[in-house]
């Protein structure tokens, strides 16, 4: 842990950084001011994280290129505990056990990330999650069966379900928001953006 002393104007504020290292997925990212931006990403230690990436969309930012939805990464963050609390990215570089499966170009899997992305709380590390995520990249799988995986180890069974609305056995959606499986006649009522989509 590293203590820096910081003033700006009117106040002398002490405030302690820890380090933090962890291979991690991102999951998506938002512009911040004119040349930062927030990373999401879900890491293997610390589960889901926002950080805070200085100077990211500068053409010469070495973080850039490797912070796209989809990029396994291995980066470094510092947590600070002050009066700007938060996780920022350090540094980061390409993981190269997946350099050779164009993870950045799996549109197939980005419903399920972008999905991810909403529904996943901060802090809870699930090494389950991370396994099946690493191997989803891998290998092309059938996209319904992977999203109905997925839904099994974050403890919903679409096997088991039924329309929250309807009732029918037949579930084609989940709703992160509610936690709610909807069949696909009633999910058509509903922004899609709020559903992961299976047959
Ligand atoms: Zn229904």
């Amino acid at each position: 842990m590293s203590i820096v002393l910081i003033f700006d104007g009117c106040y002398i504020y002490l405030i302690f950084m820890r380090e933090f290292y962890s291979k991690a997925i991102v999951l998506g990212r938002k512009d911040s001011g004119e040349v930062d931006a927030v990373i999401d990403l879900f890491t293997e230690d610390f589960g889901k994280i926002s950080a805070w990436a200085k100077s990211v969309k500068k053409i010469k930012s070495k973080l850039s290129g490797h912070l796209q939805p989809m990029s396994f990464v291995k980066a470094r963050f510092i947590q600070r505990s002050g009066p700007k609390d938060g996780w920022s990215m350090i540094d980061c570089i390409s993981d190269d056990d997946f350099s050779d499966f164009y993870t950045k170009e799996r549109y197939d899997l980005l419903p399920l990330i972008n999905f991810l992305n909403k529904y996943l709380f901060e802090f809870q590390s699930d090494r389950k999650l991370w396994a099946f995520l690493s191997q989803i990249f891998l290998k092309k799988y059938d996209t319904n069966q992977t999203s109905k995986a997925l839904l099994k180890i974050m403890g919903f069974d679409p096997d088991k379900s039924s329309c929250a609305a309807c009732h029918s056995n037949l579930v084609g959606a989940f709703k992160a928001d509610s936690q709610i499986f909807l069949c696909q006649r009633c999910a058509l009522k509903f922004n899609p953006n709020e559903l992961l989509l299976f047959k």
